[in-house]
């Protein structure tokens, strides 16, 4: 649950930051250049910095241990699925005992998401299905008090706090490669997204 409470004076306080283990993945000159290029080429802009970011995709890593999702973040190899660099990553990982990695500054962009890259911050869980985190108390708790945190410090509207599944109809989605505009993922559909918000709307910032 978010932390509320009242400062002196009768301010609202921030919400309170969950426990977050910091894992950075390299991330050194040669990736930024590489994210700095597919900006160009996806976004039309040569730029590696997330500015103002305006939405929150959520993920499933189709897993079941965090490990290797961290090695396969750090690796920066080319994806199978689009064969581009820099390699795919993700700002958070959370783990199936609620644990908050975070792997990338949220300063910078992160390829988790084709035709959001460039204003998402990505939060990863591991699992499978979305049940193995609105089922599971302690990784729904960590995931909407990450999320409740971030888009309280970063004004992030609730409706842009979507599933990788949706990405494709938020407004924000922009993608200068014709044949990857209508690419998405199946993880985090509406139906586990409702849900999802409507948990995260009962938390205040
Ligand atoms: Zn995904």
């Amino acid at each position: 649950m978010a932390t509320f409470a009242f400062a002196a004076g009768g301010q609202a306080a921030a919400v309170e930051r969950p426990p977050i283990a910091w894992n950075a993945i390299p991330y050194p000159a040669k990736r930024k250049r590489q994210m700095a290029s597919y900006a160009q080429r996806h976004y039309g802009f040569h730029r590696y910095g997330l500015r103002n970011p305006k939405v929150i995709v959520q993920h499933l890593t189709e897993s079941s241990t965090y490990r290797p999702i961290w090695k396969m973040f750090a690796n920066n190899v080319a994806d199978n699925e689009l064969g581009e660099l820099p390699g795919v990553c993700s700002h958070f990982v959370i783990d199936q005992n609620g644990k908050i990695h975070q792997l990338v500054p949220i300063s910078l962009m992160c390829r988790h998401t084709v035709g959001l890259n460039w204003t998402a911050i990505g939060i990863e869980h591991v699992g499978f299905n979305p049940s193995d985190v609105l089922g599971r108390a302690k990784v729904r708790t960590a995931s909407l008090r990450l999320t409740n945190w971030l888009r309280c410090r970063e004004g992030i509207a609730i409706k842009n706090v979507i599933g990788h599944n949706e990405s494709v109809q938020s407004w924000y989605h922009h993608e200068r490669v014709a044949r990857l505009r209508g690419q998405t993922h199946d993880d985090f559909p509406t139906s586990a997204m409702r849900k999802y918000r409507a948990a995260l709307r009962k938390l205040t910032c």
